[in-house]
């Protein structure tokens, strides 16, 4: 076994995972390693390889190779391979589920179990449908046989952020490989064990060099990534600032990139939809139970003003159901924020509100646990003004502003004043009514009455500065990750 998942309690038996390149395990060049924390109790679970330029450039070297026979399989082939990644995670969710919680915080039985389930859910889609990879033919009479076909681009180069790291590593690795790419993967630093555990799986089933994952930090490891010359496309899932230096990186080669970035998303209920499962919608829709640590959170929630006292009541009352606890806790429904850095940045947001004379409706409280970790407890603060930076900015953390609404036309006014673009969440009982709202909203991923989130074969990716393509459905697969050639023959 290459990555435990039973993991230390403390420094003395953290062990040293290795990384894997060209279908080997070992250190980084450097010798370096760089410390894995579970955030719930304070503790290194383990020591990952810190990565830099020499490594990228092995990991690179190694897909260039691979890429020459893997691009060429029939792609049902590579579906098939993909497949049997799937029913192996499917067979050993449960140790995955205990490495996603222990590293990123995430509580085991409301979200690491389904994350991991997640994982063998993606790969066996792109599986399933590896074989649609089709081009055209064009209609030019007799004298001329004109098609298209649709090929791999390349050694595609993988950054990914560490909130949900199972799900979109498997994204970016399924929607790679099945499309005929090669892949260097970079892991989030807060959160690779998974990720790691996932590729020792692959290493299995995959030929050599075919899948690279790479461990260290982002401004060394991930900035050599973007911008080494035989990466022909990137995939970057992470914030917006980070994502214009990679587009950035892209734009010197004129590599393709794909950016999956922050979102400040809205929510809006109708007063038809003051009942208790909207209620719950909400509390979904803002990811509490994932510290609301999650791109498609709906921050922003827009009540109807004639609804808005009894609807926050209701929110308040069942959230503090929900108990903040450890996130190997069974009885844990929201685990903890995932380092000291983002915890201090979350209780900033806050303070930073109340100082300016927001109120608090609930929450606000650092650490409502008896555990040594960086827990907040599920916040809500209403009277924040448009322009606050709690109203406008991705906090990342379980804190949700509610704003009353009364006119449909400003409230869609005020739901499109953002930077982001990424989803967007709509309650009402009146289908013309949600139809008219989503029709408005400036954002690639809505929701009606539903505050779940992305289900493999769903377009999803952000408009504005959310982000730049789409994931998770085919179509985004094929044009994200392939290169349409036309061949046209005089017959
Ligand atoms: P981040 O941008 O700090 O890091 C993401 C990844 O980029 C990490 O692997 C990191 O090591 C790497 N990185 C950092 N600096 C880099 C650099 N200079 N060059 C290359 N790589 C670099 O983001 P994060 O804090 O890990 O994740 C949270 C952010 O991710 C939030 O903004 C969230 O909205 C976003 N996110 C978006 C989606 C989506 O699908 N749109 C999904 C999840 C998270």
């Amino acid at each position: 076994m290459i990555v435990q998942t039973t993991l230390s309690s403390g420094v003395a038996d953290a062990p040293q995972v290795p990384q894997l390149i060209g279908g080997k395990w070992g250190a980084s060049m450097g010798g370096e390693w760089t410390a894995v924390e579970n955030p719930g109790r304070k503790q290194t679970l383990a020591f990952v390889p810190a990565s830099d330029e020499r490594d990228v450039d092995a990991a690179v070297t190694a897909a260039a190779a691979a890429f020459r026979t893997w691009g060429r399989l029939p792609a049902r082939d590579r579906g098939r391979m993909l497949l049997a990644i799937g029913d192996k995670i499917g067979d050993h969710q449960e140790e995955l589920a205990l490495l996603i919680a222990s590293e990123t915080g995430n509580a085991l039985r409301t979200q690491a179990r389904g994350e991991a389930a997640s994982g063998a859910d993606i790969f066996r889609f792109y599986g399933e449908v590896a074989s649609q990879q089709k081009g055209e033919t064009l209609p030019f009479g007799d004298g001329l046989l004109s098609y298209t076909v649709r090929e791999p681009i390349g050694v595609v180069g993988g950054i990914v952020p560490w909130n949900a790291p199972v799900t979109l590593s498997s994204l970016k690795i399924a929607m790679a490989l099945m499309t005929g790419n090669t892949l260097v993967l970079k892991a989030a630093d807060l959160a690779p064990l998974a990720v790691l555990k996932l590729a020792e799986w692959a290493s299995e089933i995959l030929p050599p060099g075919v899948l690279n994952v790479l461990t260290g930090s982002g401004s060394r490891a991930g900035a050599a990534l973007a911008r080494h010359p035989r990466v022909s496309k990137l995939t970057f899932t992470g914030s917006t600032g980070v994502g214009k230096g990679i587009i950035a990186a892209a734009a010197d080669r004129i590599a393709p990139v794909t950016l999956e970035l922050g979102g400040k998303s809205p929510v809006i209920v109708f007063p038809d939809s003051n009942d208790a499962e909207t209620v719950q919608h909400v509390i979904n829709a803002m990811r509490f139970t994932r510290q609301g640590q999650s791109c498609t959170a709906g921050s922003r929630l827009y009540l109807h003003e004639s609804i808005f006292d009894d609807f926050v009541a209701k929110l308040a009352n069942q959230l503090q159901q929900l108990h903040v606890g450890d996130p190997l806790d069974e009885a844990s429904d929201i685990g903890a924020i995932v380092n000291e850095h983002q915890h201090a940045s979350v209780l900033s947001y806050i303070a930073g509100a109340i100082d300016a004379g927001g109120e608090l409706v609930a929450g606000g409280v650092s650490n409502p646990t008896d555990r040594d970790g960086y827990y907040i407890a599920p916040t809500i603060i209403k009277g924040a003004r448009a322009d606050w930076a709690v109203t406008r900015e991705e906090v990342f953390g379980p804190v949700l502003v509610v704003i009353p609404w009364s006119d449909e036309d400003e409230v869609l006014t005020w739901a499109n004043d953002s930077d982001y673009g990424l989803a967007g969440y709509v309650f009402t009982k009146d289908i013309s009514t949600a139809l008219r709202m989503v029709n408005g909203l400036e954002a690639g991923w809505l929701q009606v009455n539903r505050g779940g989130g992305q289900l493999p074969g769903m377009s999803y990716g952000g408009n504005k500065q959310s982000g730049l393509g789409r994931e998770y459905s085919l179509d985004g697969a094929l044009e994200s990750f392939t290169n349409v050639k036309n061949v046209t023959i005089a017959i």
